[in-house]
């Protein structure tokens, strides 16, 4: 196994101690949380920080907090406590489906919330459903907390807004509308250990059959994670039939903007997206009632 490259590492104890820290040492640094992403990324030489600031003793960055409104995750809160939450199971299903699906169980016991959305894999498995629950980001830097949707976090494969100094602190999801249905499906080879070939997050409203609040994300088939908005505009305000879901899974599919690589080619990954959005909206029909 490759040895880790020499470093100087912190475990601060209060938020502003690691921005403190993060701020002094700015692009040399590197935040830890669970290290999954982070750990193999600096024995590969992919990532070479001369400073590693754990944050994995600041308390306050480890919680989920139910208010009226939605509901607060700390960044470091790990996948499996999401996974394992009844709050999340109950009102945002996808993200517990999504949770569920990531790695092993072993990875998830390490792997937090933040690291997934920071580390910004195309294939993040909690991204997609945090796209159509219309998270929010509160970042932190040396002048104070700033708070962005979700859909502007993610600027390419590994990029995000974050820049040197700054933190994930939280993510806020508001409480979707009465009678929202909402899935997570993923897609790849292997039952565990798989990044996704291809996933989808939806979620809509059926009233009277016709689709409001409709939400469609993918994950693995453009260089970030992304909403599909062309196919959420084919069903919004129509009514819902086998027509109207063919429709939105092909627009689905034209929006994204896979690459080929050693899991899958281009062409597989855009009919896989058809054939998932179609599950996905014909599942969420099946849940609503079938109307
Ligand atoms: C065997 C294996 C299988 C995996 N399978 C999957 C999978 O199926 N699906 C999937 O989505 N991922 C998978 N992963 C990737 C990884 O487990 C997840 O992305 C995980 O959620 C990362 O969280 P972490 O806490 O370990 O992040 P770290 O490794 O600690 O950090 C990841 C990156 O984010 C930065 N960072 C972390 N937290 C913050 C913060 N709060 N603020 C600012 N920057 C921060 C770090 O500096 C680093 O660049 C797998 C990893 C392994 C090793």
């Amino acid at each position: 196994m490759k040895s880790l490259p020499q470093f100087e590492y912190f475990e601060p104890s209060t938020l502003q101690y690691a921005i403190y820290l993060l701020n002094k040492y700015s692009d040399s640094a590197c935040v830890l949380a669970g290290g999954t992403d982070l750990i193999v990324q600096m024995r590969d030489g992919k990532k070479v920080p001369k400073y590693v600031v754990n944050i994995k003793k600041i308390p306050q960055l480890n919680r989920i907090e139910v208010g009226e409104k939605g509901v607060v995750i700390g960044a470091l809160t790990t996948v499996n406590t999401i996974h394992e939450s009844h709050i999340i199971k109950e009102i945002f299903p996808a993200l517990h489906q999504a949770a569920g699906t990531l790695a092993s169980y072993q990875v998830r016991n390490r792997a937090t919330i933040g690291g997934n959305l920071c580390n910004a894999s195309p294939a993040a498995d909690l991204a997609p459903p945090l796209l159509i629950y219309s998270a929010k980001l509160k970042i932190v830097n040396k002048s104070g907390e700033n708070v962005i949707p979700i859909d502007y976090f993610f600027l390419g494969p590994g990029k995000t807004v974050l820049e040197p100094g700054m933190l994930l602190k939280e993510i806020y999801i508001p409480k979707p509308n009465e009678g929202n249905r909402s899935v997570y499906l993923k897609f790849g080879t292997r039952r565990a250990m798989e990044c996704a070939i291809v996933s989808v997050a939806a979620s809509i409203r059926l009233e009277d059959g016709f689709c409001k609040d409709v939400k469609i994300a993918l994950g693995s088939v453009a260089p970030t994670p992304i909403r599909a908005k062309t196919a959420e505009a084919e069903l919004l305000d129509k009514k819902i039939d086998q027509r109207l879901i063919e429709n939105a899974a092909e627009a689905a599919a034209k929006e994204s903007k896979p690459i080929s690589d050693i899991r899958a080619s281009a062409e597989y990954r855009r009919d896989m997206v058809k054939v998932f959005v179609k599950r996905a909206l014909y599942s969420l029909v099946e849940e609503s009632g079938g109307q």
